[in-house]
């Protein structure tokens, strides 16, 4: 028999202590374009706290089953490489393992990467592990000293008790714009919906037919059976994981609203939706589903909901022209996906061998001295930021964000040389082979 634990009695006492951390960059928000910054950031010697509501880092990358990356190559038979640092790390080191999968897809005419999400959250939590960077998670955003335009400190609420940090700079990589919208800065908000996606596994399909399904004929059939099922999408992806014996299912399309009960409806509805997919590709395409099941919901994935008014705001006439401006720090190719009717996805293709560029100011807040956005907060309109939204140039935006700050120090980011900014972003800027 094992020694017996012994209790004691506790009780909450009137005045809360608050744990205090300080470090040079904090980052808000755990996705994709914040872990990037966190690693980048780490690697310039830089001590990070990276924040975030969820209980585990990943954010919508992991969290929604995303499940493929990207944005990382130009389209067309010559296509190359646009994004290095961390991206390439995790590209090779994954593909290495055989939890990254490389796809060249004949509808966009790019190289896109299928991954293993669970073997990709554990590599971004060794990479921040050993790179030192002090991880706070299950802590949501609850006020943001601001003043003199500057973030001074943030504080955090977690389930243990409130958390203040103070840094020189801030990422917001909240993919909301949750620290602009806090310390009380103007944002931006769509007029009309731009629809979320519930992705799901699934499981228990015939693998050894699976290669028959053909998902322009799951499109026509959605078309004309989806009704059927409750299916209202008529476009989306199913991709099965070769040797993993999953596959990945993007086909439905729901609002996105900002209030807390809505927001939390949005759980329930993907699921139903998800249930409803699963039982038109049963009932439709029964030779390959018969004894299929939906293996893991992703958390609600959302698209563009509320994002910052940045000093400049792309446009889809600039994205159009890829024109580089002055401030160019990330270089893009992905095309318009705008996600905004039930039914179909509006998309607008770029010739082969199209590049276009972010520029930091659209990542500058207003009249703000030390924060920068990244990833899906960023300034653009509407269709601009549909496809500069994607994780490649997430990635980019990221890294981008955590140079500009460790330049800036405690100083101005409008203040930071510009052409030092871009030498040090150059693979992302101008490499080619
Ligand atoms: C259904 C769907 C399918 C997609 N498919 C693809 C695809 O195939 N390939 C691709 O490359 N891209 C795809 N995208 C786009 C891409 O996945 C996202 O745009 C990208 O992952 C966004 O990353 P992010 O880091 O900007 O934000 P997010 O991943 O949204 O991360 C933001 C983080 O901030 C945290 N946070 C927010 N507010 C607070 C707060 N107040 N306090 C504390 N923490 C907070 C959140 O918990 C979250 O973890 C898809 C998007 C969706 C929705």
């Amino acid at each position: 028999m094992s020694d017996v634990i012994h209790t004691k009695t506790v009780r909450r006492t009137d005045v809360q202590a608050i744990e205090d951390i300080e470090a040079d960059i904090c980052i808000l928000g755990a996705g994709i374009s914040g872990l990037t910054a966190a690693l980048e950031a780490a690697k310039l010697g830089r001590t990070v706290v990276l924040v975030d509501g969820a209980p585990a880092i990943g954010g919508q990358a992991i969290g929604s089953q995303v499940g493929t990356l990207i944005g990382l190559y130009t389209h067309g038979p010559d296509a190359y490489q646009i994004t290095y640092g961390i991206a390439e790390d995790l590209v090779n080191e994954l593909k290495e393992e055989g939890s990254f999968l490389t796809r060249n897809s004949a509808r966009t005419g790019t190289i896109t990467f299928q991954y293993d999400e669970i073997r990709m959250g554990r590599w971004f939590e060794q990479k921040l592990e050993d790179a030192g960077v002090k991880i706070l998670l299950g802590a949501t955003l609850s006020h943001v000293e601001f003043k003199d335009k500057r973030v001074q400190h943030i504080d955090l609420i977690t389930r243990y008790g409130a958390v203040k940090v103070k840094a020189n700079g801030y990422v917001d990589a909240s993919g909301d714009a949750s620290l602009c919208w806090e310390a009380g800065l103007d944002l931006r908000e769509p007029t009309a919906p731009i629809y979320g996606t519930m992705n799901f596994l699934i499981e228990g399909y015939d693998t050894d037919v699976v290669d028959q399904l053909d998902i322009n004929e799951v499109h026509a059939r959605l078309v004309t059976a989806g009704h059927k099922y409750g299916v209202r999408r008529h476009d989306g992806f199913l991709m099965h994981f070769s040797g993993k014996g999953f596959m990945l299912a993007n086909i439905g399309h729901f609002e996105t609203p900002m209030d807390p009960m809505a927001a939390a409806d949005m759980v329930l509805e993907g699921r139903r939706q998800a249930d409803k997919v699963l039982r038109f590709l049963q009932g439709e395409f029964s030779n390959i589903f018969k004894g299929s099941q939906i293996r893991a919901y992703g958390n609600p994935g959302l698209r563009q909901t509320r994002w910052i008014v940045g000093e400049h705001q792309l446009t889809l006439d600039e994205i159009k022209e890829g024109a580089r401006p002055e401030d160019a720090v990330a270089r893009c190719a992905w095309w318009v996906e705008l996600h905004d009717t039930e039914e179909l996805v509006h998309w607008e293709e770029f010739p082969y061998g199209h590049v276009y560029y972010i520029p930091l100011s659209c990542m500058l807040p207003k009249g703000v001295d030390n924060i920068v956005a990244a990833g899906r907060c960023v300034d653009g309109d509407s269709h601009a930021l549909s496809a500069i939204r994607v994780m490649g140039p997430c990635m980019s935006m990221g890294m981008a964000a955590a140079h500009a700050l460790d330049m800036a120090g405690s100083g101005k980011v409008s203040d930071i040389n510009i052409k030092e900014l871009q030498e040090r972003l150059c693979d992302n800027l101008d490499r080619k082979e």
